[in-house]
């Protein structure tokens, strides 16, 4: 049998070579990372948890005309993607302030914004993701204005749709990241959304009681992070809910 070329591995997932060109195969991996990797633990069920979610996510986006890179799941841990060529760039929509924003700006976790505020941040590991402007982004030809107005337009109806999805379930959204990529159509190009849509990226609280299910419970060593991931599944009806994916999380660093 022939073996299956491997085509980037990151901290939480593997891309492969799909079937068809213009595909790659998208394997969710255990591994928790944080604080630019500086902690890491393999937590059993969460790379099959994220990978149900981003589907759910996924799908969902594109039922109602937000392109994503999202075809079908494939098992468990896999799912079949379209090839994106990913901007440099991650792209932070935030409701509440938290996270580094409150760090930077002096403000207390919780506060509401005046309205979603989006971001964007360099990716690059070494420098550790610095947030950066517009100009930035334009000056060093990351991308142009016109991938800028359209990345920002993707961020806020994602954020409209990721909000209205978590209010029907009790949860609040206070912020997300996403990664938007280049597909091209005939001579056209076409900005979709990549990557994954996932506890890991996001920051949930439950509405009635502020308990955190996202990340956050990895990086803050909160409690259980697989037993919080599954609670965002069971409420949105992804996973069934007898679903026994938890796990004790072997802490590597
Ligand atoms: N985020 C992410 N990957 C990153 C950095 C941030 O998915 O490399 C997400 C994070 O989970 C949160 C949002 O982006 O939902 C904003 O993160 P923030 O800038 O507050 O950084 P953090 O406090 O996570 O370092």
């Amino acid at each position: 049998m022939a073996r299956r070329t491997k085509v980037y591995e990151g901290k939480a997932k593997i891309l492969y070579e799909g079937p068809e060109p213009g595909t790659l195969v998208q394997y969710f991996k255990d591994d928790a990372t944080a604080h630019n990797a500086a902690k890491h633990a393999v937590i059993d069920g969460k790379g099959v948890l994220n990978n149900r979610l981003s589907e759910f996510f996924m799908s969902g986006l594109n039922a109602i005309g937000v392109p994503t890179h999202f075809i079908r799941r494939i098992n468990m841990r896999e799912q079949l993607i379209r090839a994106a060529e990913l901007i440099p760039v991650e792209v932070v929509v935030r409701n509440v302030a938290a996270g580094s924003m409150c760090k930077r700006l002096g403000l207390e976790e919780g506060a509401a914004l005046p309205r979603p505020i989006v971001e964007f941040y360099y990716k690059d590991d070494a420098l550790g993701d610095p947030l950066v402007s517009e100009e930035h982004i334009i000056a060093f030809g990351w991308a142009t204005q016109q991938d800028l107005d359209d990345m920002v337009a993707l961020a806020l109806r994602v954020n409209d749709f990721m909000t209205g999805v978590m209010l029907g379930v009790g949860i609040k959204l206070v912020d997300f990241k996403i990664e938007i990529g280049r597909v091209w159509e005939g001579d056209f190009q076409r900005l979709i959304v990549a990557d994954e849509i996932s506890p890991d990226s996001c920051r949930l609280w439950d509405m009635r009681t502020g308990r955190k299910l996202d990340k956050d419970v990895f990086r803050r060593d909160l409690g259980d992070l697989a037993e919080a991931y599954t609670e965002v599944a069971r409420r949105l009806g992804v996973m069934p809910s007898n679903a026994t994916y938890l796990g004790k999380p072997t802490l590597i660093n």
